[in-house]
């Protein structure tokens, strides 16, 4: 590794969800594939534009209303760089970022997501979904202790072990066991 480290929020990302993971893309440059999620996009850009219409006229999604939330969504001129520029990263690294930049951050946050309904009777081209809001709590003072030990890591000349529940790994481990028998 070079002596100065570029780390990006994405690295200790990976980091934090596999530390072998994270050697072999930022240390060897071997990722893993990538599949395509369409519906996955469209639901998520769908989501996106409906919070977009609520930071425009600052007014609470229905979802705060229905859960009790005094809030509405956050609006600032920076919206899209930072949409850019955090694609893919987690809540903690974002808060962790608006924090380091002199925002104030509530202490707690919500996760929606949208789960896919697969019983309905008919489909008629339309999907529906059950959605979930999970409040999170938003302690971000161990950020820079991972920020260091992802670092450490990268310095070091130990590959971590794989997860054992990691489909990818599993597949590869077992693809390789055939092959050398
Ligand atoms: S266990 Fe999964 S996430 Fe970790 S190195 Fe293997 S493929 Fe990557």
């Amino acid at each position: 590794m070079p002596d100065i480290i570029k780390l990006s929020r994405s690295t200790v990302e990976k980091y934090l969800s596999c530390p072998r993971c994270c050697v072999l893309d930022k240390k060897y440059q071997i990722k893993p594939p990538s599949l395509p999620f369409t519906l996955n996009i469209a639901v998520d850009n769908l989501c996106k534009n409906e919070f977009d219409y609520y930071r425009k006229i600052q007014e609470p999604h229905p979802l705060f209303i229905e859960n009790g939330i005094d809030a509405v969504p956050f609006k600032h001129k920076d919206l899209e760089r930072w949409r850019s520029n955090f694609q893919g990263i987690r809540y903690k690294s974002i808060e962790h970022k608006f924090k380091k930049n002199g925002f104030q951050v509530a202490k707690e946050a919500y996760l929606l997501y949208f789960n896919g309904k697969k019983n309905e009777e008919l489909f008629n081209n339309q999907l529906n979904f059950d959605v979930h809001l999970i409040k999170l709590d938003c302690s971000t003072s161990w950020v820079e202790n991972k920020i260091i030990d992802t670092v450490n890591l990268l310095r070091s000349d130990n590959f971590p072990k794989p997860s054992l529940d990691c489909e990818y790994c599993n597949y590869l481990k077992k693809r390789w066991q055939l092959s050398i028998t």
